[in-house]
């Protein structure tokens, strides 16, 4: 059997009037991120770490901004299409891990949920995905509070 690596990261500004979506879960907050899509930079991240794992490109090929059809689009639709993609490429998801980087607001108590949408949303036993919460300890952009990153790690086994 083979098994294949990927990494993804990725980061959006919070902005006024707008809510706040990672990891597929809505998150109370004054702020949201900003983007083409619903700006959930921790599914972002994950899709294109799977993207990378089966050598499929990234989120920018396969869902350009350019297209009106992702204006909006919540992380699910990511997820749906990203999961497809490995299927037909061969590939079956063994484990998921990924790390949202945000000062505020305190997304620890959020993490299941995350792990149950994510879960959901590939079709995955929870146990296959991780989802971790960290600070920045106040340096840098995450530390004053202008955005939210995350970085992921997908590992993939052939189904062949
Ligand atoms: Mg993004």
């Amino acid at each position: 059997m083979g098994f294949r690596i990927g990494h993804g990261f990725d980061a959006h500004r919070l902005g006024e009037g707008r809510p706040l979506m990672l990891g597929g879960v809505s998150i109370p907050f004054e702020r949201g991120l900003l983007g083409h899509s619903d700006g959930d930079c921790a599914i972002h991240a994950l899709c294109d770490a799977l993207l990378g794992a089966a050598a499929l490109g990234d989120m920018g090929r396969h869902f350009p901004s350019s297209e009106p059809r992702w204006k909006g689009a919540p992380g699910r639709v990511f997820l749906e299409q990203v999961r497809r993609l490995i299927t037909e490429a061969g590939w079956a998801v063994e484990n998921l891990d990924v790390t949202v980087v945000a000062e505020a607001p305190l997304l620890s108590p959020h993490c299941e949920a995350m792990r149950k949408a994510v879960a959901d949303g590939l079709g995955l036993e929870l146990h296959r995905v991780s989802v971790k919460a960290k600070s920045s300890d106040g340096l840098g952009a995450m530390g004053r509070g202008e955005g939210v990153a995350a970085f992921a790690v997908a590992l993939l086994a052939s189904n062949e």
